[in-house]
């Protein structure tokens, strides 16, 4: 670190809580790992957090000390965005700690966990808050760019269920936002990502979950996609809130339930999940069986926090990823078209481009009540490409941007924040709409020196 001295890092340790580690040290290199190996920065010093206090120690040394600042939450970011080059990486992972009120409904949670410990913690009273569906990522930066998953539709993204949160902000000071208190800068925590502090705890509101649901898949050959896809569309469009179903194309892979002749080979999946009384979504999802002839299914009864871990085994970290998504308010006529043609040449075995239904209860707040704006979105459809080999690089990214390009002209407005790469830095304002103004106000207000820039950034007012 050019510009600190030994002795402030000394400083910084000996009030620590929780560690500091440093290039030298052998924990650096899996520290400074995060879930897409296409990112591969080298911070100079990595503060694992233990305590609000010490998330306050490293805001202080890097504003103190001039240098760039990135907070990990559960290092998900495609973009990256939760490590830097040469700075402080604020590293929240130890943070996790949860507490239910299951009288109240609410459970307040630490600024490092990941959507199992969320999911774990509710569940086990059951009672949930809508998530993403990938057990690993983490609560922080999903919450704070939207948040949508299963119980989306239901019970909205996870910022409308968010109830206050306690934030670090570029001052050193800890505050409490809410409706009540701070309510602009609790306002901009709901959709605005990291511009403006570090969170470290959020309290929820909770619903009742299962724990038991119904949900599982569907498998039709790519050779039935259209056909499945059309009559899923209009499935979809009449389908309770409490009913999600998302339609995911890519090379099967070797599930126990499919036959060994489809290993491989193109497939459409429905994923589905009913949260309400199972047997009422037996009735509702069995014309998803008659839309062609399918190639397998996998549906029953399960706990809602082995749902959410379904998807964890092809979405493990360490491999090369580079997405690309846009929203959508219709699955209009040629887009089905110009999917199959891109799941035809898939690149690579674990591509794949799926839409995520949202819609409901997504869809009631007017775009600017919260600082997430994206009110008319029905679908988030998301190319999702993904490798293990470097030489591999440009023909996997050429064909994310190509779909990218294709499907433009069926997209709506905005696309969402947590899922724009590092090299989107032209998409930013869009996918912050008409929010973005507001928000450079209270980026001024809260973060005038852009402190907390390493996210998909709001320059201060
Ligand atoms: C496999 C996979 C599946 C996904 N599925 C979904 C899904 O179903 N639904 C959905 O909505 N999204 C989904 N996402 C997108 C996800 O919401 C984003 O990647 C999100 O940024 C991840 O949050 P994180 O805390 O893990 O990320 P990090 O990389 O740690 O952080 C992301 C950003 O948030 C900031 N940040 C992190 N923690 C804090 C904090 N405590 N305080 C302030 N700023 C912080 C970081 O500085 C960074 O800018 C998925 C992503 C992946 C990779």
């Amino acid at each position: 670190m050019s510009n600190v001295q030994t002795q402030q890092i000394d400083k910084l340790k000996s009030h620590f809580k929780g560690e500091i580690i440093l290039p030298n040290d052998v924990a650096y290199d899996d520290a400074r790992k995060i879930w897409n190996a296409m990112i591969d920065k080298r911070p100079s010093l990595i503060a694992r957090c233990a305590t609000t206090s010490d998330v306050v120690r490293g805001v202080d040394f890097a504003r103190d000390n001039g240098i760039l600042l990135a907070i990990r939450g559960g290092g998900h970011n495609i973009a990256g965005n939760a490590i830097c080059d040469g700075g402080i990486v604020i590293d929240l992972s130890r943070m996790k700690a949860s507490n239910v009120n299951s009288d109240t409904r609410r459970v307040t949670i630490e600024g490092g966990a990941t959507l199992n410990d969320l999911d774990a913690a509710t569940l086990a009273h059951g009672l949930a808050t809508p998530l993403g569906i990938n057990s690993t990522t983490g609560v922080a930066g999903l919450t704070l760019g939207g948040g949508f998953g299963w119980l989306s539709r239901k019970y909205g993204m996870t910022v409308d269920n968010l109830e206050s949160a306690e934030v670090v902000t570029s001052a050193g000071e800890i505050v409490h936002a809410s409706l009540t208190e701070h309510d602009d800068l609790f306002w901009a925590l709901r959709g605005g990502g990291g511009n403006f502090g570090a969170v470290t705890r959020f309290e929820f509101r909770l619903h009742p979950v299962g724990p038991d649901v119904l949900s599982g898949l569907i498998v039709y050959p790519l050779s039935q996609a259209k056909s499945v896809l059309e009559q899923y569309r209009d499935f979809i469009a009449k389908a309770p809130n409490e009913l999600s179903v998302w339609g995911v194309l890519r090379q099967a892979p070797p599930l126990p339930f499919l036959p060994p002749e489809i290993h491989g080979k193109g497939m459409v999946a429905l994923a589905i999940c009913y949260a309400g009384d199972p047997k009422q979504g037996e009735l509702l999802i069995e014309p998803l069986r008659n839309f062609g002839t399918p190639a397998g299914e996998h549906v029953g009864v399960q706990p809602y926090v082995a749902w959410q871990q379904a998807f964890d085994p092809l979405l493990t970290p360490g491999a090369r990823n580079y997405w690309k998504s846009h929203n959508l308010s219709s699955l209009a006529d040629g887009l089905f078209d110009l999917v199959i043609e891109y799941v035809e040449k898939l690149p690579s075995p674990q591509c794949e481009i799926f839409f995520g239904a949202i819609g409901g209860a997504t869809e009631r707040p007017a775009p600017n009540f919260t600082a997430y704006a994206h009110r008319d979105a029905k679908f988030i459809m998301n190319v999702h490409s993904r490798w293990e080999d470097p030489a591999d690089d440009k023909r996997c990214i050429d064909w994310a941007r190509s779909f990218l390009n294709a499907s433009a002209p069926f997209a709506s407005s905005g696309v969402y924040v947590n899922f724009l790469t590092a090299d989107e830095s032209s998409r930013v304002r869009f996918a912050y709409g008409l929010n973005y103004d507001r928000l450079t106000q209270i980026k001024h207000k809260y973060d005038p020196d852009n402190l907390f820039r390493v996210n998909q950034n709001i320059s201060p007012a």
